[in-house]
């Protein structure tokens, strides 16, 4: 692509929506997967549909790869641009175009940020449910196309719950829509396919919210532990119940040590793991769950457990659960943060191999984990100036998605297959599977110009350096989860 063919997009758009610089370009390299880094070709912030149409179709008649990127959170490199591609950075496209209370939905742009989602409706009493802890930062565009998650997705259900309509550019070039703003839909269920796409199939223009009323109160339970195994039991125990709990997060004593000297928030002494157990729904139902809760807990073998007097124990209980990846940083100059998922019941047993991966690779692996749905987030510390740890912790990361694969597991929760993970789909998906999925593909995408070499095997890795934090974790605003 010569920059002749790039004057020819240039002349499409408004002035100054075209960035061919190298600094432009260097702030678009990376995303939350900091050890990877691409310069593309050049970046096209939008400010309305229509140029992100434009600019999407002109690819589409050039052949030119594109990537649509959100704020550039994602964890496996999904939003990293190749060098012959163009970003086309959505942040621009940040309207909530309505809240509707009485049919509890909203519908919004892409570059919307998910707390906003929130923020807009806690004027009705509603909330929009799935909260990725970057949620102060994300766009509702990565989420769909990453199917986001979050500690209160236990509950709720992930992203795909909560979208009811898409209105999207296909990279081809059209403009489908799918869904609608009725719960209820006839036919094959598009949105939920779009949903999780990683950006494969074109670019989400508008986006229909499912909205939920804000929980009358909450119950929230910390329980302290002397082995991981006898926190995860305790898990298998609640969920055994019936009871459905808002959600349940472990964290093990590494995480624990850097959360507390970030945050003092008074976990357990010696804890060898700690369990957070998080109630909501009406005050009626929640009086009658928290008895229930109590005696489970009480035929484990908890040695203390606290339970939240109020909003302020409450926060500060989170608070040490938010801040533990971030802190975890401070343990150690880099960090991977893995993420998989193993069938709830087999959690002790894939923490064992972990412990096990991480004494024979010598690198310390800290787990925190969404222990409720069995997905786990192993963050594997190590030190990059020194030859070979960040290969060695790669393939540390890489033992824990086989290890959830012949779990019967999944090489993803929440953060996506991205670029990280594409070599490890063939494992969970046998050829004919895999085969569909390139036809799904192929039909809103006929000529792999949408976020290629994502997902799927075999394209060029790009440059593997690390380069440390997001730097909007180095700044305090957002934490891992
Ligand atoms: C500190 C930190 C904490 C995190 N915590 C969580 C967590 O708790 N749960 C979780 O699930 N994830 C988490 N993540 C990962 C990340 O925030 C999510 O994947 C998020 O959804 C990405 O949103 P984004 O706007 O940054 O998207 P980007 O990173 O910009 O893009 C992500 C993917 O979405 C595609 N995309 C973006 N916009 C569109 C669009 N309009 N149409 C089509 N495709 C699009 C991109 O091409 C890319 O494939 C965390 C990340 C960080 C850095």
């Amino acid at each position: 692509m010569s920059s002749v063919h790039l004057q020819t997009l240039r002349d499409l758009l408004p002035p100054g929506r075209l960035s061919e610089d190298a600094a432009s370009r260097a702030a678009f390299e990376s995303d939350g997967l900091t050890a990877f880094r691409c310069r593309p070709l050049a970046v096209v912030i939008p400010q309305n549909e229509t140029e992100v149409v434009q600019t999407v179709r002109w690819c589409d008649q050039h052949a030119v790869p594109f990537v649509a990127r959100g704020s550039g959170t994602s964890l496996s490199g999904g939003s990293m641009p190749v060098s012959d591609g163009i970003v086309i950075s959505l942040n621009r496209l940040r309207q909530i175009i309505k809240v509707d209370p009485d049919n509890r939905i909203a519908v919004v742009q892409p570059g919307v940020i998910n707390l906003q989602v929130s923020a807009a409706a806690a004027r009705h009493g509603l909330y929009y449910a799935p909260d990725p802890s970057s949620q102060k930062i994300c766009t509702i565009g990565g989420n769909i196309a990453f199917n986001s998650g979050g500690a209160h997705c236990l509950k709720y259900g992930m992203t795909s719950n909560h979208v009811i309509g898409i209105r999207a550019v296909t990279a081809s070039g059209e403009i489908v829509s799918f869904g609608g703003e009725s719960l209820e839909s006839v036919g094959p269920d598009f949105t939920g396919l779009f949903c999780g796409s990683e950006g494969l199939f074109g670019v989400a223009l508008e986006i229909t919210l499912r909205l939920l009323p804000k929980p009358e109160c909450f119950h929230t339970v910390l329980v302290g532990y002397r082995s991981l195994r006898a926190a995860g039991d305790a898990v298998s125990a609640v969920i055994d119940s019936g009871l459905l709990p808002g959600a349940m997060e472990i964290m093990e004593a590494l995480a624990i040590e850097a959360a507390e000297a970030a945050t003092q928030c008074g976990y357990p002494k010696g804890a060898a793991a700690v369990l957070i157990v998080e109630l909501e729904g009406p005050r009626e139902k929640i009086d009658a769950e928290k008895k229930q809760l109590e005696s489970i807990i009480a035929a484990t073998d908890a040695f203390e457990t606290v339970v939240a007097a109020d909003d302020h124990q409450r926060a500060g209980i989170w608070a040490g659960r938010k801040s533990a990846f971030s802190a975890v940083g401070k343990l150690s100059p880099d960090f991977l943060v893995q993420d998989g998922v193993v069938p709830r019941k087999r959690l002790g047993d894939a923490l064992e191999a972990i412990e096990g991966f991480s004494k024979d690779s010598g690198l310390r692996v800290a787990n925190v984990f969404h222990a409720g749905d069995g997905n786990l987030h192993p963050l594997i510390l190590f030190d990059d100036s020194v030859d070979g740890e960040l290969e060695r912790a790669e393939t540390l990361a890489g033992k824990i998605l086989d290890l959830c694969v012949q779990m019967g597991g999944s090489i993803t929760g929440e953060h996506g297959v991205g670029m990280e993970k594409r070599e490890f789909l063939p494992k969970m998906y046998d050829e004919p599977t895999m085969e569909l999925m390139h036809r799904l593909r192929a039909a809103f995408d006929p000529q792999t110009i949408a976020n290629p070499g994502k997902m799927f095997p075999g394209a060029e890795a790009p440059a593997l350096s690390s380069h440390g934090l997001h730097p909007l974790e180095k700044a305090g605003v957002i934490s891992r989860e």
